[in-house]
């Protein structure tokens, strides 16, 4: 691999947390309706991503984690529709080319058995071996020793790691809302010796449910599940723009609604958008003052209450290809979204 893949893989795969967003959302993008996370030695030694989708088809293995390779583009126009969380194909290759190694298992419904691959820097497979390990169908990605050829990255994980687990659960979180029809799971482990234990000390479970609200009701209590309620709104002028939101009922008790850190989960198509940085930085403060208004407190108080809103609109009206990781975002006419928002509050 030449210097410059090299360091373009570094610029896609930032951190320990880039590993395991593009790992979630390869599984979303398959279908799963499970995804469990295992990480052993807080990610440094391994990380591991199990789920239960699609597969990949044989004729596919061979090229998955070449770089450019993606299943899920066929052409340049597609970019205009695309719904899919990947379309660069450059995730699995820049992964692999900056760990130690890694084993791909994969296994599609039609296949009889399930098949383990190792995958070398250039993302090329080899030492293909059956597996038992996946019953129906399903993908298990594992990296080894992520940033071991990237030291000075590698050290600042190191160094990270009293904030990594919390990072790592919040980074699921964001998935596990958007996607109440999906179990999440996820545990920590220190063995190094290869041994994945399926439960720990330190495991989390968000099963499956059938609402957002019913998943905010697991993962934080149902005292915040009865202080939210949810809208729906389309705009009336502009039909392919929906809202959905999760805020704040009126009244509800503030030592409820600003429990917790910052509780705020904005998504475009239930893609987790990173709101500080973009332009609907202002939706988020929209929200704050009228929960604000809504319950008397003075102007001081610049904390978030929890809100949950995803921009449900046609994907040729914003762009999301702008920073590797696509939390950033460029809309087409973001006064139309705030409108709508205004409109609900
Ligand atoms: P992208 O997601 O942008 O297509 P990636 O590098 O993340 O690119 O993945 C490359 C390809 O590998 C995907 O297009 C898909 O075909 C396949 N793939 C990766 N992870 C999985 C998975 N968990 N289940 C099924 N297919 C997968
Ligand atoms: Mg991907």
């Amino acid at each position: 691999k030449t210097t410059i893949q090299h360091l373009h893989s570094g610029q896609v795969i930032v951190d320990l947390e880039a590993i395991v967003k593009e790992l979630i959302e390869n599984s979303l993008d398959a279908n799963a309706t499970s995804i469990e996370v295992v990480f052993i030695n807080n990610g440094l030694e391994s990380i591991q991503v199990k789920d239960d989708g699609d597969g990949i088809e044989e004729n596919d293995r061979l090229c998955v984690a070449k770089r450019h390779y993606t299943s899920k583009l066929v052409k340049f126009d597609d970019l205009e529709s695309i719904s899919s969380y990947g379309f660069r194909g450059e995730a699995l290759n820049s992964m692999c080319a900056i760990s130690e190694n890694a084993i791909i298992m994969t296994k599609t419904k039609e296949d009889v058995i399930g098949k383990q691959y190792d995958v070398d820097k250039e993302g090329f497979i080899s030492n293909e071996k059956p597996t038992n390990s996946i019953s129906k169908s399903g993908t298990n990605v594992t990296l080894y020793k992520p940033f071991y050829n990237l030291p000075v990255r590698r050290q600042l994980a190191k160094k990270n790691i009293p904030q990594s687990t919390r990072k790592f659960q919040d980074l699921i979180v964001q998935y596990a809302l958007a996607h109440p029809n999906v179990r999440f799971s996820s545990h920590q482990a220190r063995d190094t010796v290869g041994y994945i234990p399926n439960t720990g000390n330190n495991s989390w479970i968000k099963p499956a449910t059938t609402s957002i609200e019913k998943t905010i009701g697991i993962i934080y209590g149902s005292q915040l599940a009865n202080a939210v309620e949810r809208f729906v709104e389309t705009d009336i002028h502009h039909p392919t723009l929906t809202i959905d939101m999760i805020l704040p009922k009126r009244n509800s008790d503030p030592s409820v609604i600003y429990k917790g850190g910052d509780r705020v989960f904005v998504y475009v198509n239930q893609r987790p958008i990173n709101y500080v940085k973009s332009e609907l930085k202002e939706l988020v403060t929209s929200v704050r003052n009228r929960y604000r208004e809504n319950v008397g407190l003075n102007e001081n108080n610049r904390k978030n209450p929890f809100m949950y809103i995803d921009i449900q609109m046609s994907p040729d009206e914003y762009d999301v290809n702008i920073d590797p990781n696509k939390t950033t975002i460029y809309f087409q006419n973001k006064q139309l979204i705030f409108n709508l928002v205004d409109k609900i509050l």
